[in-house]
């Protein structure tokens, strides 16, 4: 039987007008709270070919699901254009995502344009579903890093997580070419699901343990409206660590930089780090540095915020860099988000933004 999900458009909300203190038109930033503003996400693009159950479920994304068109995305030029902006701002690290954004047509050509700007930590997260193909191109426009994102090692659980049938062999083969290309240490990401892929925890350790690559465990978020999010289906940390510990001995080890989101483990051994994304039991707000850049250009200074600022009108009305870098450094000075700290049964049923658009 369909689910009917109540869905919102919360992509066209009008751009509210922040009242911009008098800010110098660039230079570091701190939000209310004293997080300064490090990372840009950037989606670019909202549409993905797999329709993950817990992410973009079929009954909702289906065939008539009114996508973004091509006009209303961000161009590369555009893109570029803001990333220099913010990086006047302080930001230091760049992630393109989506959607899935190897689905956005020579996204290498991107890659390139953003590569060109010194100092920048350049990375990329994908399902992996084309990276075989694309891994080399994206080294040679100068991608550093990848992080690809991995349900499941079964092919029966994996394709029924992707829910578009789509082999996990071809996204093995996928991390194997980032691998092969140079894009190290590869990141994987694996969502955990209560009673959908728990028991997949030790067979990915095993296999990633000794591989060079680092497997990140992420616990399932109550992002957007449509994947039915409840506290039970979320497998704590603490709980992903012990299954693993018990057979592969792990310690912790320090983070590589203060507001990491990843806390990392180490094979006691010495084969090689894991890490554990603990946004539902242990949020990580006090010292979140991330800002997302949607699809259409609006900014969102949380995951699970529900207005966005559009820079795109700013692009397109022919503002200045002064014009639009004062105009983020309004949005941030005033940023007081701390949604995963408040977090309960009462704010799920909150108005959200959904994870393809906003960026994952
Ligand atoms: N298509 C790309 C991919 O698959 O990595 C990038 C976008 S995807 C939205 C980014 C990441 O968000 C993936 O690792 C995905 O598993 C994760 N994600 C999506 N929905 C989530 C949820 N409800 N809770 C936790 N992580 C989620």
């Amino acid at each position: 039987m369909t689910r009917v999900i109540p869905l919102t458009d919360a992509r066209r909300p009008p751009a509210p007008a922040v009242k911009a203190p008098h800010v110098s038109p660039t230079g570091l930033l701190a939000d209310t709270r004293g997080r300064m503003l490090r990372d840009l996400r950037i989606s670019v693009t909202d549409r993905c070919n797999f329709r993950c159950v817990y992410c973009m479920p079929k009954d909702v994304f289906g065939r008539d699901y009114p996508f973004l068109p091509h006009g209303e995305l961000l161009t590369f030029e555009e893109i570029t254009r803001l990333v220099r902006i913010f990086k006047a701002h302080g930001v230091e690290k760049i992630r393109l995502t989506g959607g899935e954004p190897l689905l956005r047509r020579n996204l290498e050509h991107l890659v390139a344009m953003l590569a060109q700007i010194e100092g920048l930590d350049l990375t990329l997260t994908t399902n992996g579903s084309a990276l075989a193909a694309k891994a080399s191109e994206l080294k040679a426009a100068g991608l550093k890093r990848i992080t690809v994102s991995l349900d499941s090692l079964d092919d029966q659980v994996f394709r029924a997580m992707n829910d578009v049938d789509f082999p996990v062999a071809r996204v093995l083969s996928g991390i194997d070419a980032a691998a092969h290309a140079g894009l190290s240490p590869v990141k994987i990401n694996m969502v955990v699901k209560r009673g959908v892929n728990e028991h997949e925890i030790l067979p990915m350790a095993r296999r990633f343990k000794g591989s060079g690559h680092i497997l990140r465990f992420i616990e399932f978020m109550d992002v957007g409206h449509t994947n039915g999010w409840r506290m039970d289906d979320v497998v704590p940390s603490a709980e992903v660590l012990r299954i693993i510990d018990r057979e592969l001995p792990l310690e912790p080890i320090d983070p590589n930089y203060s507001g990491e989101v990843a806390e990392r483990w180490r094979y006691v051994d010495g084969s090689g780090e894991i890490g554990v994304i603990s946004s539902v039991t242990q949020a990580f707000c006090s010292d979140c540095t991330r800002a997302r850049l949607a699809t259409d250009g609006k900014l969102y200074t949380c995951l699970f915020a529900t207005t966005g600022y559009d820079l795109r009108a700013m692009l397109r009305d022919g503002r200045s860099d002064a014009e639009i870098g004062s105009y983020i450094a309004a949005i941030w000075l005033q940023r007081a988000d701390r949604y995963s700290e408040i977090r309960s049964e009462n704010t799920v049923a909150l108005p959200k933004i959904e994870m393809s658009y906003i960026g994952g």
